[in-house]
């Protein structure tokens, strides 16, 4: 549903005027691109429709049809584009069985472990194509214990557990989704002594509270039989080729036993399980009632901790094969600077029919290549090479993503100017968006110039201010999608962003079309919103004479982390003084380079620029392209060495969580276990190194040698 007449007329008008006269400037097409003469929320529903009529999970041939459609959408568009394959180790469930052994005289139950088919579900046909509910790498095996009741699984809740008096040690947890990532539910409680796992959707978080009792498909919550089914994968990319690529003609792999001393796939078994059964498992749980922030909505029975009376046998087996995978990539060359990328990524593969995850983003993607067609035909063409991403295996580990920067390392190393990823594009209403701070400004300006797909009066900026009081940007520290490699493996200034934050039919068989259509997105003007900032953002990174980056962000950033840190230290003989100095030396150099920048527009002008001195602005664009891979460390942090950046990486007990310092936090939190010398030097270490990698990037920022 395109604009109205009116506004075709204005832009055939405008642009037949620009055609009598000269070339228009980058800028026109930038607001030709977000007009809505050229979007299409009809188009980009289409997309979504045909994308997720089946269960594609990575490694179908469901999920290869998928990929056809990309490949042939972005050739139809004169993209010109490829598949890149990778073989990687995948892991599918081959049988599961969960019972409960209540105190005589109740007889057992078996667990049926189905997710069930909704009243007038269109996709009912194809229900026994999805597969059954399991955890992607968890350990096969068969446990028998009695179960006890651990929260969400964190680090804190069992030192809750402790404190309580209950042995966790030898027993089953059930621990229910929502805080934390689910390979961290499971590590935790293999620390704990746990010798299985079931992980449960409480209707308290997914089932809107309150004793709701309705639920998909007559509101947007997750019926009671709904499976959040995931990986449990600690590591990234495929665990077989940890740092190298999977190559299809066949590469060095690691042994299961290399595989599991590498300490990233779980050693003991899980399942995950729905609200209802994880509901009858509580009621088989006695001993200490659990604190009121552990308990269930109004009408769940009281929680206890255990362990038992309530005995599980868990048994699952997993088939692990090796499969082709297949990311979709497709060019659009620079004409003045090929040789640098401007990359957009969304992963393709889905649990189940992925409308939300990540569909909703693949349909926004070909969105903005359609666009990117409709500018062409007006006569734009891209001054460095925009690069389209469509990934798979994306929900095994980040798999598609990160063998392909694994692969092609060098290359990105030297020419990637951003990564602009898009998982879940549309999951409800409110614009979120995380990136690198050099890129915050960016975003900001870009936001502005959005129509607010909720409220026409307004910009999308306007709403963002509205809802969080402002500007509120993550950070790209967490595993959760695939910026992973791009900025935490080799420093590539990188963007994530969406509209709604999570949504309670994520992983499970009830995200598909009828979902999103009725509650994520009825009208597809988000999609269409999140299309608009998407391309744009791209745009202008590809199209601007020099990079919209402000690294004077960046040091505010630092500036308030290194602040937090003073606090958290103070009470310590640690020295945060090189850590600041290098924050000042960043400062300084930002401020520089904004001068020189700024000096350059208004003295001689881009055109000027271009024309006489183009290797001086070349130059400029490498100095802010470069900065950001010089806050990568070669050895990577202690511990965890493909995580080359030292100033974000995921949290240690929270893969979703972003930690800004991370080895010196990891390195803290050792000291304070510890409390010893050589532990404390650890920690001056690592300030020691985060500060080399900060003045590293003022030096390049700076752009002169000492
Ligand atoms: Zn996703």
């Amino acid at each position: 549903m395109a604009g109205g007449i009116i506004t075709v007329i204005i832009t055939i008008t405008t642009t037949l005027s620009f055609f009598l006269t000269s070339q228009p400037p980058k800028s026109y097409y930038h607001s030709l691109y977000i007009s809505s003469s050229l979007s299409s929320n009809q188009s980009i529903s289409n997309h979504l429709y045909i994308l997720t009529r089946r269960p594609h999970l990575a490694g179908t041939e469901a999920n290869a049809e998928a990929a056809s459609h990309v490949l042939s959408t972005l050739i139809t568009n004169h993209i010109k584009s490829h598949l890149s394959e990778y073989a990687v180790s995948l892991t599918y469930p081959n049988t599961r069985s969960l019972t409960l052994t209540h105190p005589p005289p109740k007889p057992p139950t078996t667990f049926s472990l189905q997710q069930v088919v909704y009243k007038d579900d269109p996709y009912a046909d194809v229900a026994d194509q999805v597969e059954p509910t399991f955890h992607a790498y968890a350990k096969s095996g068969t446990v028998t214990a009695p179960v006890a009741y651990v929260n969400y699984g964190r680090v804190e809740d069992y030192t809750t557990v402790e404190k309580s008096g209950v042995n966790i040690s030898g027993c089953i947890v059930l621990a229910r989704y929502g805080e934390i990532y689910r390979g961290d539910i499971v590590e935790n409680a293999y620390a704990a002594g746990a010798v299985g796992v079931l992980i449960y959707t409480d209707r308290k978080d997914y089932g809107g509270g309150g004793g709701g009792t309705k639920w998909f498909p007559d509101e947007k919550w997750m019926p009671p039989s709904g499976v959040q089914v995931g990986s449990v994968f600690n590591g990234v990319g495929d665990p077989t080729t940890p740092g190298w690529a999977s190559s299809m003609e066949g590469c060095e792999r690691l042994s299961e036993e290399e595989v599991e001393r590498g300490g990233d796939v779980p050693l003991i078994p899980s399942l995950p399980i729905s609200g209802a059964d994880g509901e009858e498992i509580l009621r088989a749980i006695g001993g200490v009632v659990a604190d009121e922030g552990w308990q269930g909505d109004q009408d769940a029975p009281v929680y206890r901790i255990g362990p038992g009376p309530g005995v599980i046998e868990l048994s699952y087996k997993a088939k692990q094969v090796i499969s082709t995978i297949q990311n979709v990539i497709g060019i659009i060359e620079g004409v003045e600077e090929p040789d640098r990328f401007v990359i957009l990524g969304n992963h393709r593969d889905a649990w189940t029919f992925g409308a939300a995850d990540p569909n909703s983003g693949t349909a926004a993607l070909l969105e903005v290549a359609e666009r990117f067609e409709k500018l062409r035909k007006e006569g734009w063409k891209s001054r460095r090479t925009i690069i389209f991403c469509n990934w798979d295996a994306e929900e095994y580990g980040l798999i598609g993503s990160t063998e392909w920067v694994e692969e092609n390392r060098e290359i990105l190393s030297a020419k990637a100017v951003a990564y602009l990823n898009v998982d879940v594009a549309v999951a409800g209403a409110g614009f979120h968006a995380s990136a690198t701070p050099q890129l915050d400004q960016l975003i900001i300006e870009v936001t502005k110039q959005v129509q607010d797909p909720d409220n026409s009066s307004q910009t999308v900026h306007d709403s963002w201010v509205k809802t969080t009081k402002y500007t509120k940007i993550g950070r790209l520290g967490g595993g959760g999608s695939d910026y992973a490699a791009f900025v935490q493996h080799i420093g590539v200034p990188s963007t994530d962003i969406s509209f709604g934050n999570g949504y309670p039919v994520y992983h499970s068989m009830y995200d598909d079309f009828v979902w999103m259509s009725k509650f994520g997105d009825p009208m597809f003007q988000r999609h269409v919103a999140a299309a608009s900032i998407w391309g744009l953002v791209a745009l202008k990174l590809a199209d601007e004479e020099i990079l919209p980056f402000n690294y004077s962000s960046y040091v505010n950033e630092l500036q308030k982390s290194a602040k937090d840190l003073d606090a958290e230290l103070s009470d310590k003989n640690i020295n945060l003084i090189p850590l600041f100095k290098s924050i000042e030396k960043m400062k300084t150099a930002a401020e520089w380079i904004n001068k020189e920048i700024k000096e350059m527009r208004e003295k001689k002008g881009w055109a000027f620029m271009w024309k006489n001195q183009p290797w001086k602005l070349r130059e400029i664009n490498d100095r802010l392209m470069m900065a950001e891979r010089a806050l990568t460390d070669r050895d990577g942090l202690p511990g965890r060495p493909w995580n080359k950046h030292l100033i974000y990486a995921p949290s240690k007990h929270n893969d979703y969580g972003s930690k800004c310092f991370p080895g010196i936090d990891d390195a803290v939190k050792n000291a304070n276990k510890f409390e010893t010398k050589d532990s404390w030097r650890s920690v001056q270490h690592e300030i020691w190194r985060v500060a080399r990698v900060i003045t590293q990037a003022s030096l390049v920022l700076h752009g002169e040698l000492t």
